[in-house]
C-alpha cells in the first residue's frame, strides 16, 4: 500500500494537476452556518440561499449588479500624499499600503464609477473593504471630491457606498480632515441641486458614519449590516447599560429614523432606479437648478413628492417613496390631505 500511497498517487496528482479540484467550493454561511456551493453563492450575489443572509461581495461585483448591464466607467483619482508621517507601528504605513495594494490590485480604498442606473446616469464612489478595512485617509477623501465634482460636471446623482472601519489612523491629523473634507463634497452636489444617496453596508463605522455617510438625501442599507460610530462593546463598558438585541443593525437603524429603507441586494438596481428616476426627472425638467423648490412641474404627480424629497421632508422620504409606484395625481393629492390632517392634529 505505501508503495501506492506514496508513489503511484503523487505522481498521478502532478500528472493531472491540483487545480482541476480547488478545495473552497463550499463555504459556511456566518449567519446560519448553512453550507453553500460558491457557484450557487455567486449567482445569488453573495445571499446565502438559507436564510437570505448578506456576505460580503466585491466593490466590482457590486457595481456590475448596481449600473445598467453592469456597464461602467472607472474615474481616475488623484494622487494623495503617500505616508506623509512616516508612521510606523509594528509594520511601516508605507509598506502596510503596498502590501495592501498588491493584494487588491487598487491604488487605495475607494473606487470611483460613472455610468447610468435606470437611464439616470450616476457617478459611484465606493469602498472597497479589503483594503485597510476602508479606512479613510487622504487618497479616500480625494476619491470622494473627484466623484462629487464628476457628479456636478455630468449633471449626474451621487451614489456614496461606505464600507469602513473609520478613519486612517496611520494618517493621524490628514485622515481626520477628511471628514469635514468629504461633508463639503457631498454638500457641493447638494447645491448643485443633485440627488446625493448613501448605501450603507456591512460595516459603516467611525469616522465614515462621522461625515458623509450619515447625510444622504436618501439612506438606504443592506439588509443585517452593522452601521454605528462606535462599537457595541464600547458604547456597553462606557454607559454600564446592556443594548438591546440587534443593535446597530440596518433595520434597527431603519425602526429609528437613522436609515429610510433596507434594500436587499437582489432588489438594489430596481430600487435605485425608480428613487434616481423620480428625483432626476425633476431636474431634467427644471434645468434652471434643482436647487428651486419644485412647483410640480409639467403637472407631474410624482414631481412634487420628489420635490419634497430633495427640498427637506426627509424624514417622510422613505415613507414618500414607497407611495411613489403607482402615483397619480389624486393619489397624491389624497396623501396630501391625510398628512396635512395628521399635522393639524398633532399640532
Ligand atoms: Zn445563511
Amino acid at each position: 500500500m505505501n508503495w501506492l500511497s506514496n508513489f503511484i498517487r503523487p505522481k498521478i496528482r502532478s500528472i493531472v494537476g491540483q487545480k482541476d479540484v480547488p478545495e473552497n467550493l463550499w463555504q459556511k454561511c456566518p449567519a446560519c452556518e448553512g453550507m453553500l456551493f460558491h457557484r450557487d453563492l455567486a449567482e445569488n450575489m453573495n445571499v446565502c440561499s438559507h436564510c437570505g443572509h448578506h456576505l460580503k461581495i466585491s466593490v466590482t461585483e457590486r457595481l456590475n449588479l448596481m449600473f445598467d448591464n453592469g456597464e461602467y466607467k472607472r474615474i481616475d483619482v488623484p494622487a494623495a500624499p503617500l505616508d506623509p508621517l512616516k508612521f510606523r507601528d509594528k509594520k511601516k504605513y508605507a509598506d502596510r499600503l503596498k502590501d495592501a495594494q498588491t493584494k487588491t490590485g487598487e491604488k487605495d480604498a475607494i473606487i470611483v464609477a460613472s455610468g447610468t442606473i435606470g437611464g439616470n446616469a450616476t457617478v459611484v464612489a465606493a469602498f472597497n473593504f479589503e483594503f485597510m478595512g476602508g479606512s479613510m485617509g487622504a487618497a479616500v477623501g480625494e476619491g470622494l471630491v473627484k466623484a462629487a465634482e464628476v457628479a456636478i460636471h455630468n449633471n449626474a446623482a451621487l451614489i456614496a457606498i461606505p464600507a469602513s472601519g473609520g478613519a486612517r489612523m496611520q494618517e493621524g491629523m490628514i485622515s481626520l480632515i477628511q471628514l469635514p473634507r468629504t461633508v463639503i463634497a457631498v454638500q457641493m452636489v447638494k447645491d448643485a441641486g443633485l440627488p446625493y444617496i448613501v448605501l450603507l453596508t456591512d460595516p459603516t463605522t467611525g469616522g465614515v458614519s462621522a461625515s458623509f455617510a450619515m447625510l444622504g438625501d436618501i439612506q438606504m442599507a443592506e439588509p443585517g449590516c452593522m452601521i454605528g460610530f462606535a462599537g457595541k462593546r464600547v458604547i456597553e463598558e462606557t454607559i454600564r447599560e446592556q443594548l438591546p438585541a440587534g443593535f446597530q443593525t440596518a433595520e434597527y437603524c431603519r425602526d429609528h429614523g437613522v436609515v429610510d429603507l433596507v434594500v436587499p441586494r437582489a432588489e438594489l438596481h430596481e430600487t435605485l432606479s425608480r428613487i434616481l428616476g423620480l428625483l432626476m426627472r425633476r431636474i431634467e425638467a427644471d434645468p434652471n437648478g434643482g436647487s428651486k423648490k419644485g412647483k410640480g412641474g409639467n403637472g407631474n404627480g410624482k414631481d412634487t413628492i420628489a420635490a419634497k424629497i430633495l427640498s427637506g421632508g426627509l424624514s417622510n422620504a422613505s415613507a414618500a417613496v414607497n407611495q411613489l409606484q403607482p402615483a397619480n395625481e389624486d393619489e397624491v393629492k389624497a396623501t396630501k390631505k391625510a398628512k396635512a390632517g395628521q399635522r393639524a392634529a398633532s399640532a
